[in-house]
């Protein structure tokens, strides 16, 4: 790699900023429940009721997503969700899978929701022991109303790794310190590569729209860390793999954005927080 620098200072520990990330590369497909997917069919157990909209009014303070405000009515029925995504542990054993489960499901409530740090779908992870699933759930239609950019086409993956550094807000306290960054510096170091728009599992976040705030996790305090994007559009970069793009899945966030899904380092099943950028 090579050597970069911050005002003419190399960067400490640059080696240590690396993360490595599972560019998803989404492409049309036909995916069946027992495999990972955007938008396909979920491995949800025919007995358990369908997931419905977590948003509420006034906001329930353990509810697992901060999208706290619903474009849909409060005093009508609650929407179902819709199928967002489907990981299995087989196929991205980087995720966190908690202990006994081997499949992260992703759902939307496909209507706009907004809180001061979010503008988009209510969003909801379950982790889920696909050994336990017999009888697999007929989903309901989307609900009246839904918006056709949080509804993705079917998508199966063709993922390759990518090494990415972090945005300067992203340092962790020790290199800000070691290279003497003031309080609220936001540029970058010369020549650092730049984060680009693609779908992908773990990795940092791009930060080129949104600003960095309020990571905190809500049950423990720990700091959220980039667990999974969704890109409106796949970018091309230069990640050495045969496929040049993806196709990028149909729906699309604010002002062709990413949705961020960040997860506690501490406990994956504390409450996500969700940030389109
Ligand atoms: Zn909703
Ligand atoms: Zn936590």
């Amino acid at each position: 790699m090579r050597q970069l620098t911050y005002d003419g200072v190399p960067i400490p520990g640059l080696n240590d900023l690396v993360r490595t990330a599972i560019r998803l590369h989404p492409a049309p497909g036909e995916p069946r429940p027992d495999e990972s997917h955007f938008g396909g069919p979920l491995l949800w157990p025919g007995e358990e009721p369908w997931p419905e909209c977590p948003v509420t009014w006034p906001p329930d303070p353990d509810a697992s997503d901060d999208a706290w405000r619903s474009g849909h009515p409060l005093d009508g029925p609650v929407p179902v969700m819709v199928s967002a995504a489907q990981f299995f542990r087989d196929d991205f054993p980087e995720l966190p899978f908690p202990e006994g489960t081997d499949v992260l499901q992703i759902l939307f409530c496909p209507l706009e929701h907004d809180s001061p740090y979010h503008r988009g779908p209510a969003v909801r992870l379950v982790w889920r022991d696909s050994a336990e699933v017999g009888d697999i759930a007929v989903p309901p239609p989307a609900p009246e109303g839904a918006e056709a950019g949080f509804l993705p086409e079917q998508c199966v993956f063709e993922p390759c790794s990518i090494d990415e550094l972090p945005r300067l807000c992203d340092f962790p306290q020790e290199t800000r310190a070691a290279l003497g960054i003031p309080e609220g510096a936001s540029d970058d170091p010369e020549g650092w590569p730049e984060l680009d728009h693609y779908s992908k599992i773990g990795g940092w976040t791009a930060w080129s729209g949104a600003d960095r705030v309020d990571l905190g996790c809500r049950e423990c305090g720990a700091e959220l860390r980039q667990t999974i994007a969704l890109a409106t559009e796949e970018h091309e970069v230069g990640c050495g793999c045969e496929v040049t793009e993806g196709e990028p899945a149909g729906w699309s966030f604010f002002h062709q954005g990413v949705l961020n899904i960040f997860t506690c380092p501490a406990d994956v099943t504390h409450p996500v927080k969700v940030r389109i950028d």
